[in-house]
């Protein structure tokens, strides 16, 4: 392959990852698409359709939109999208006073407040008596509670960060029509052969409707099917069964009743063998019930589910999927990279798959745009070598993304107190945990400064340190102490009034979340 000929570049699949990589790579060759040096098709097959869950994110899908130039009353309305203060993990544990505990998207503003949160924390884990629950810090948490957007009046002068939840299927839909209109091509058809030349690389796809589609880059979008990557190239997947056990999710959407407000948050409550999800949009709730087959049926899911929205009796369908939880050993393989559910996936408790497709896309387009595009004078002369340093570069980044948000999932499971059901029993009693989450808490557990035990060369923290203060915090997890400290002023240095003022007046700068979208959407 060299950089003369048009560049053929193909993704085979059309959800969320597809049309995602479709809008970023067009947008970063927009130069390249328009003097057709390069060329972008993407083809899904409507009769295999789209998974059409995925409805919450994390603060970085703001900055994707920022780089398509597509602003929120554009996209918002169209996808009946809501904003996201961050997660509210409700009945996790049992331990008093630690039943539920907010995990905050952090914004300049608390600049003012997490200091107290970080420094009471560490007295706490030393034995002494102070507040350190994460709540009452975080403006994040009381726009919440509060059911507030996050975006302050015009006398408020900081910028709060934030994400989003949205209908998956619109958010697809919408983005496939901006992708189109930036020059990617679309066949709707489905891939039912690939051709290998004889050093391993694809060089064909057949279609069912008999068009075979030559490429240069092929882009695996096809969910957890993964036909070019897995199938195709043969990449083997990892499993993360042994430290993630849920396999399986059941999904069902609520309407609205009149009066009814617009949470600003995700809850994501414990349930018997798993977790249960619930997503506010405009127009409905989504609800979802994630678990492991190996502790309950689906019926027993659903009716779990059910059981808890209210709903025995009623008829509103549930979508029954099933998930692989793990990664591929290697996301990009010859000429082919996987991009979303295809290169692997970590259990939906942090709404961190579109965030890692986001990554993903744009680590790749880096590495691929230094060996072919920009302004590369020896792109012709580059070497194989080369080549092949950039591509194991993009691998080992994401691996260590990949299994750095594993650990910060597995801690939840690992630090709950629940012990109702076999499932918890198992996971509070898993001993397959990283060396790195081991020696994360128990740095935590010495009392010593935690921040820095997280900047430490050996261990590897994908998640900022306030959000591992946020769980292991959250989670009441303090070492037991038998004896009574003395008192000591300097644990007590920080006046918790004055934090709770500061936050009740910053938060009186937000207005009321389903109002303001309301609004927004009228001003349009
Ligand atoms: C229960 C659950 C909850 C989730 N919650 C969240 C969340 O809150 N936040 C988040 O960020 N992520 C979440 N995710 C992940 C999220 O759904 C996915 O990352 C996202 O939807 C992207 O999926 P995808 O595009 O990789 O795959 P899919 O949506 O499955 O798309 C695959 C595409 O490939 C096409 N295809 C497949 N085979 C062929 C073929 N042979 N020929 C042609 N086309 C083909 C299909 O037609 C489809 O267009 C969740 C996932 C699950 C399972």
């Amino acid at each position: 392959m060299n950089n003369k000929h048009c560049h053929n570049i193909i993704i085979v699949g059309g959800g969320t990852a597809g049309w995602m990589t479709a809008n970023l790579m067009a947008k970063q060759w927009q130069h390249q698409l328009a003097n057709h040096e390069i060329s972008i098709t993407l083809i899904e097959s409507p009769e295999i359709g789209v998974i059409g869950v995925g409805e919450g994110s994390t603060p970085q899908l703001k900055t994707f939109f920022d780089q398509l130039g597509i602003a929120e009353n554009e996209w918002m309305p169209a996808c009946n999208a809501t904003y996201k203060n961050g997660i509210l993990f409700n009945d996790w544990t049992h331990r008093p006073g630690f039943t539920r505990y907010f995990h905050p998207f952090t914004s300049i503003i608390d600049a003012h407040t997490a200091p107290a949160f970080i420094y009471n924390s560490q007295f706490k884990r030393q034995g002494y008596n102070v507040d350190s629950h994460p709540d009452r810090f975080f403006l994040a948490a009381t726009l919440a509670k509060q059911q507030k957007a996050p975006i302050g009046n015009d006398n408020f002068p900081f910028d709060v960060s934030y994400g989003y939840h949205f209908d998956a299927v619109l958010l697809g839909k919408y983005l496939a029509n901006i992708a189109q209109q930036q020059g990617v091509q679309h066949i709707a058809a489905k891939v039912i052969d690939v051709t290998l030349d004889n050093q391993g690389e694809i060089t064909e796809l057949h279609l069912d409707n008999q068009q075979q589609l030559a490429g240069d880059l092929f882009v695996d979008c096809t969910g957890f099917a993964s036909i070019l990557l897995q199938k195709a190239l043969k990449v083997p997947f990892i499993s993360f069964k042994e430290n993630l056990f849920n396999d399986r999710a059941v999904t069902l959407a609520t309407e609205y009743q009149p009066g009814d407000k617009i949470n600003s948050q995700t809850i994501a409550t414990a349930m018997k063998y798993g977790w249960a999800w619930d997503i506010p949009l405009t127009n409905r709730t989504g609800n979802g019930y994630v678990y492991s087959s190996e502790y309950c049926t689906p019926e027993q899911a659903e009716q779990e589910l059910r059981a808890k929205l209210g709903l025995v009796d009623s008829t509103i369908p549930a979508n029954h999927l099933t998930m692989k939880v793990g990664k591929v050993e290697q996301h990009w393989h010859k000429n082919c990279v996987a991009i979303g559910l295809s290169q692997g996936f970590i259990e939906p408790l942090e709404a961190t798959a579109l965030h890692f497709v986001q990554e993903s896309i744009e680590g790749f387009i880096n590495a691929y745009d230094a060996i072919y595009f920009t302004n590369n004078p020896i792109a012709d002369n580059i070497t194989d070598n080369i080549k092949a340093q950039h591509r194991q570069q993009f691998n080992n980044d994401l691996d260590a993304r990949f299994e750095g948000i594993r650990d910060y999932i597995v801690a939840h499971y690992r630090f709950s107190d629940r012990s109702d059901t076999d499932y918890w029993r198992r996971n509070n009693a898993n001993p397959n945990i990283s060396n790195n989450l081991k020696k994360i808490v128990q740095c935590w557990l010495q009392g010593k400064d935690f921040n820095k035990a997280l900047m430490q060369p050996d261990v590897v923290s994908f998640y900022p340190p306030v959000s591992w203060h946020a769980i292991l915090a959250g989670y009441g997890i303090f070492p037991d102490k038998n004896h009574t400290l003395a008192e000591n002023p300097q644990a007590t240095k920080y006046d918790l009034a004055h934090i709770d003022q500061f936050i009740a007046r910053s938060a009186s700068n937000f207005s009321d979340h389903k109002l303001f979208l309301e609004q927004r959407a009228n001003s349009k």
